[in-house]
């Protein structure tokens, strides 16, 4: 898609909620190098300040860092900047909101226009799923659309279709792990306060919290299971590692626990698919990936369950797979982007409505 003979290289950079990663990306091997990592300087390390104090505080370290990065070596000969951040962001690179980031709170901010004008460099903002998307897209392929689905503390999803991520003009979409999959899970609540919300029961932080649950209800099996004997035999103190090495050691207790999370996350996508006829699902985040296979195993065995209009079960299930077992996918996916959207940029001088916006 990329590449040739232009050999154009690329900053990019992830405002997650805890750290801060900037990297360099080269069309020619489409390669991300020389990524250096820094402790946010946001609600992570100052969970009392403000809104207001934090967002200062964070364009401030992202802007300093991408000076000092592109002052470096890593930086040279680089022709544009992305930036993937944690939020909703408008076509416009406005981000309205960052609750990993800075917290609940705080009015909208202008990242886009006022890092342009700091760096005096084509800078683009985009959403952190946004950016990841491009990392699986594959342009023109006639099965190029797909969903885009993580499932680590929490869930969040992006669908590209047709050659762009589909938001709306102010960023929403793509809040899958904001679905109400169990309204009457009144013990349930989500970090968002909503009850039963998907993200709150099929995210490792909810399937973790169930296998305590059904650990309290059923102490005898858990015991008698492979959490019982990593744990001291007390539900409360089971961890995700505990729980991940069970579900991959085939323990049954586990499955069981993990099987009843994931019915929902495939009743959203037999919803997905009925309603807009996506037919390929990337699932990524740190638990998913941890469980590995299995993973998308149990999540197919879950669609096949019930069924999926019009397909056939192995269709079902071969709708279904596991993205890279890294944290590489807002970087390596902005350089992609990046390399769709900047030529027109580079010619003509002015900013185009960029195809990866939210
Ligand atoms: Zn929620």
């Amino acid at each position: 898609m990329t590449g040739g003979p232009t050999g154009r290289a690329f900053v990019v950079v992830d405002v997650g909620g805890t750290t801060l990663r900037v990297g360099r990306y080269e069309e020619d091997g489409q390669r991300l190098i020389q990524v250096i990592r820094t402790p946010l300087d946001g609600l992570g390390r100052y969970p009392d300040a403000p809104a207001a104090v934090l967002q200062r505080r964070v364009l401030m370290q992202v802007a300093q860092t991408v000076e000092s990065y592109l002052g470096s070596p890593a930086g040279e000969g680089v022709s544009a900047v992305g930036i993937a951040f944690a939020g909703p962001v408008t076509a416009d690179g406005v981000v309205t909101a960052a609750p990993t980031v800075w917290g609940g709170g705080g009015s909208a901010v202008e990242v886009g226009a006022w890092l342009r004008r700091r760096l005096a460099m084509q800078t683009h903002v985009v959403n952190d799923m946004t950016a990841s998307v491009w990392r699986y897209a594959r342009p023109g392929a006639a099965d190029a659309d797909f969903c885009l689905i993580t499932v680590s503390s929490g869930i969040g999803n992006k669908v590209y279709r047709d050659g762009v991520v589909l938001v709306d003009r102010s960023g929403a979409g793509g809040e899958m792990g904001h679905w109400p999959a169990d309204p009457t899970a009144e013990d349930v609540v989500c970090d968002c306060g909503g009850r039963g919300h998907l993200g709150a029961i099929a995210s490792g932080r909810g399937i973790l919290k169930s296998a305590r649950l059904a650990g309290g209800r059923d102490l005898r099996a858990f015991r008698d299971s492979m959490l019982g004997a990593s744990c001291a035999a007390d539900p409360a103190m089971l961890t995700n590692e505990d729980l991940v090495r069970a579900i991959r050691f085939g323990d049954n207790f586990a499955l069981s626990v993990l099987r009843a999370a994931l019915r929902p996350l495939a009743q959203a996508i037999a919803a997905v698919h009925s309603a807009i006829g996506i037919g390929r699902y990337v699932i990524i985040g740190g638990f998913a990936t941890a469980v590995g296979d299995q993973f998308a195993h149990h999540l197919g065995d879950q669609l096949a369950g019930f069924g999926c209009f019009g397909l056939s079960d192995d269709q079902a299930r071969s709708m279904i797979e596991m993205g890279a077992p890294d944290d590489d996918h807002a970087l390596i996916g902005m350089g992609r982007m990046l390399s769709q959207v900047s030529p027109a940029v580079d010619r003509q001088g002015v900013r185009h409505a960029c195809p990866g916006r939210g």
